[in-house]
């Protein structure tokens, strides 16, 4: 018996031949089948999918790399894992076990990074939410206590009394860089003489020890003259410091912001293009910092907070094909197994994403849907793929950053974690999460309980 084949409206479009595109970058229709060396397809029949893999030799070498561009450059450097941009125990020992200290912005991050043992002086406390509590414990530990706004200051003054203890501090201060908007809702402000006043207090209060400076002037920065500016404006502040009230800066502490090779949204050229690499920015803050006017043996250190440059690209998000469907306007779209709550940055950046199999090269423009029922739901308006059959697999590439710590349990839940080491082993990082799990913090009325 022969099937009568279903009618599909006919639809003129045209076809990528998988050359090289006008940049000369490389198609991203270019099958991917391992991760340093470990099979994909393995590593979803074995830990489910989607799956995200991180790899331990890629944040290593970005760590290294990133190190050795500052300390070439100036003689005292310290980086400081930034926890919120990837919190799993895992990730942070790695760094912690390279040198890194711990950059924290809330009070559950900060305990995480007691109980991953960082010593407490290496604990750095930013934000602007900082409980008594959590101000007493840092105090108790003498960690350094980035101030954000003048209650917290007054706040910590009043802790100080109480205690008798003198905590080490620093002062987030937020300027003009010449990039908009300009990022001043926290900390104290520049130009307008609020930072400097905050200092006075500080020093006058005779209650603290100012340590340091602290500024971050954005994420995703593309700008290195930026960092240029806030340094040399954090310099004045620091040598003002030591000059007006005799109280020498230990460290100025430039945050992070360093953009990772993904592309923005609505961005024309591919981001590995158009990005500046650590060393142009290592090369305008230490030239800035070293011709600022220090003393050569009263050089600051110099700490940086950097998170998505170090670990984006050591990020991969595993996923399966559950479906083909043409869409009204005759455009072809597939539908995966994780959507927009387990890629948040599906949000801000135009993924790279490659098939995990070996297919045709013939690719077309297709519109790539997550699994939830969801309009907003969409991962890639328009991405080259070649033709995909349900089950198969793909990779999105530089997913390391702000993912697992912003992803959220929303129709679907969130998915295992994997690292692989050095030495090709995978390891299971964070389990798959469960209704069981899911459920474990509910607490159902009695009155609701039963049959109904
Ligand atoms: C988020 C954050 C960082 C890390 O930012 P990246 O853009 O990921 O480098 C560093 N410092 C502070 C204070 C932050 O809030």
């Amino acid at each position: 018996m022969t099937q009568k084949l279903k009618y599909e409206r006919p639809f003129i479009k045209k076809m990528n031949t998988g050359l090289m595109n006008k940049f000369g970058t490389q198609n991203e229709a270019t099958a991917v089948i391992d991760i340093d060396g470990v099979a994909i397809k393995g590593l979803v029949t074995e830990y489910s999918s989607p799956l995200f893999v991180l790899s331990e030799k890629q944040i290593r070498r970005n760590y290294r790399a990133a190190l050795r561009a500052f300390n070439t450059r100036y003689p005292k450097v310290q980086f400081a894992w930034s926890y919120k941009t990837n919190y799993l125990n895992a990730v942070c020992n790695i760094f912690h076990q390279e040198g890194s200290w711990a950059e924290v912005v809330s009070g559950f991050e900060y305990r995480k990074a007691l109980n991953n043992g960082v010593a407490g002086e290496h604990i750095i406390f930013n934000g602007p939410q900082k409980t008594t509590e959590d101000l007493l414990l840092a105090i108790q530990n003498n960690s350094l206590i980035h101030i954000d706004h003048f209650d917290e200051l007054y706040a910590l003054i009043s802790l100080c009394e109480e205690t008798g203890k003198k905590p080490r501090v620093a002062v987030r201060v937020n300027m003009d860089t010449g990039v908009y908007p300009i990022w001043d809702r926290f900390g104290f402000n520049y130009e307008n003489g609020e930072a400097w006043s905050a200092i006075s207090k500080i020093v006058a209060s005779g209650k603290m020890l100012l340590v340091g400076l602290h500024c971050h002037i954005g994420t995703f920065m593309l700008s290195t003259a930026a960092y240029g500016v806030a340094a040399a404006k954090m310099s004045e502040l620091a040598i003002r410091c030591k000059t007006t009230l005799k109280n020498p800066i230990e460290y100025l502490d430039l945050g992070g912001g360093f953009p990772s090779t993904n592309t923005l949204k609505g961005a024309y050229l591919p981001g590995v293009d158009t990005v500046p690499s650590v060393d142009d920015f290592a090369e305008v803050i230490t030239t800035t910092l070293l011709e600022a006017g220090f003393k050569h043996e009263e050089l600051p250190l110099l700490i940086l907070e950097n998170g998505r440059v170090l670990i984006d690209d050591a990020g991969y998000l595993l996923g399966s094909v559950i479906a083909n469907k043409r869409l009204s306007d005759g455009r072809r779209s597939v539908i995966v197994d994780f959507g927009v709550n387990t890629l948040f940055t599906s949000l801000w950046y135009d993924h790279k994403i490659s098939p995990a199999q070996e297919a045709s090269q013939h690719t077309d423009n297709v519109v790539l849907y997550g699994p939830l029922c969801m309009n907003i739901d969409m991962l890639r308006e328009s991405v080259n793929l070649p033709a995909l059959e349900p089950g198969d697999h793909l990779v999105v590439h530089k997913v390391g950053a702000y993912n697992i710590t912003q992803w959220m349990q929303f129709i679907t839940m969130r998915p295992a974690v994997v690292l692989i080491d050095e030495q090709r082993q995978p390891h299971l990082i964070r389990k798959a999460e469960t209704l069981e799990y899911l459920e474990m913090p509910e607490v159902l009325p009695e009155y609701l309980k039963g049959v109904k």
